[in-house]
């Protein structure tokens, strides 16, 4: 799993995260909501090792990783923007971090075969991103970033350029597929519903601090602070 403790980070005077300690158990999808600006990408860019905290730990499958360097982490990730190789196919693209790590070519062909089948694309594998709608192209990145077989996978907002039918879809998508390969994974997101559908638990940042976390339908039937209530009250 994931296990962040008491993650401090500022940027000049102003405290991004304070104090921020939670868990992702083995094979969980835990969603971190909050609203724009509470930190959440700063906390999934500090387990990823793209950013240093000032204070705190991170751990990975049981190992400190707070000073390792992000190749040496074992993470995926898909970002809102995290552009596909625009003159590589779907299958290059896919089989891209393989090839950096010099995996034997019928392993690579055998692993991408059936990452083209759990992402839905094997009927595509040829075309390149530019011929794809931009959920084939998020499920691409998704193939890719699960390819190297990552310890853990990181979602910042996956979905958050598309449109509303496109992202329920894949939300639902995104749960089943969740099921078969039970990647431990953390899913950032600032839209309730979209945490609240797709997660196991939902930890929920307010100003760089953890106001509750829990399963869904225990922060709709008892949330913990004011903030929590108007929050998860707002869209209901
Ligand atoms: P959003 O939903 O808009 O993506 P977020 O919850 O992901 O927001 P962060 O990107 O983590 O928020 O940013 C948290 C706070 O830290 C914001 O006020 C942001 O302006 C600030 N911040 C983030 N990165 C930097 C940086 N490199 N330099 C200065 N301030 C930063
Ligand atoms: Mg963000």
């Amino acid at each position: 799993g994931i296990v962040v403790r008491h993650l401090r980070k500022r940027f000049g005077d102003y405290v991004a995260l304070d104090d921020v300690s939670f868990e992702v158990p083995d094979g969980q999808l835990v969603g971190l909501l909050g609203p724009s600006g509470s930190g959440k990408s700063t906390v999934l860019r500090i387990i990823a090792g793209l950013e240093a905290p000032d204070f705190g730990t991170v751990e990975l499958t049981g190992e400190d990783a707070t000073t390792l360097p992000t190749r040496q982490r074992g993470v995926g990730f898909v970002f809102q923007h995290y552009a596909l190789f625009r003159h590589m196919t779907v299958r290059q693209n896919i089989a891209f971090g393989l090839e950096v790590k010099k995996c034997p070519r019928t392993e690579i062909k055998k692993r991408v075969d059936e990452l083209l089948d759990l992402v839905q694309l094997t009927p595509h594998a040829e075309r390149y991103p530019s011929q794809l709608s931009g959920g084939q192209r998020q499920r691409v990145a998704l193939a890719r970033a699960l390819a190297p077989r990552p310890r853990v996978l990181l979602l910042d907002e996956p979905f958050g350029a598309l449109d509303a039918k496109v992202r329920e879809e894949l939300r639902a998508w995104l749960r089943k597929l969740h099921d078969e390969v039970h990647v431990t994974s953390l899913f950032v997101t600032h839209d309730q519903q979209e945490a609240f559908e797709v997660a196991d638990q939902v930890v929920i940042l307010h100003q760089g601090r953890v106001e509750q976390i829990g399963p869904p339908q225990e922060l709709y039937e008892r949330p913990a602070t004011p903030f929590v209530t108007e929050f998860l009250g707002a869209v209901n």
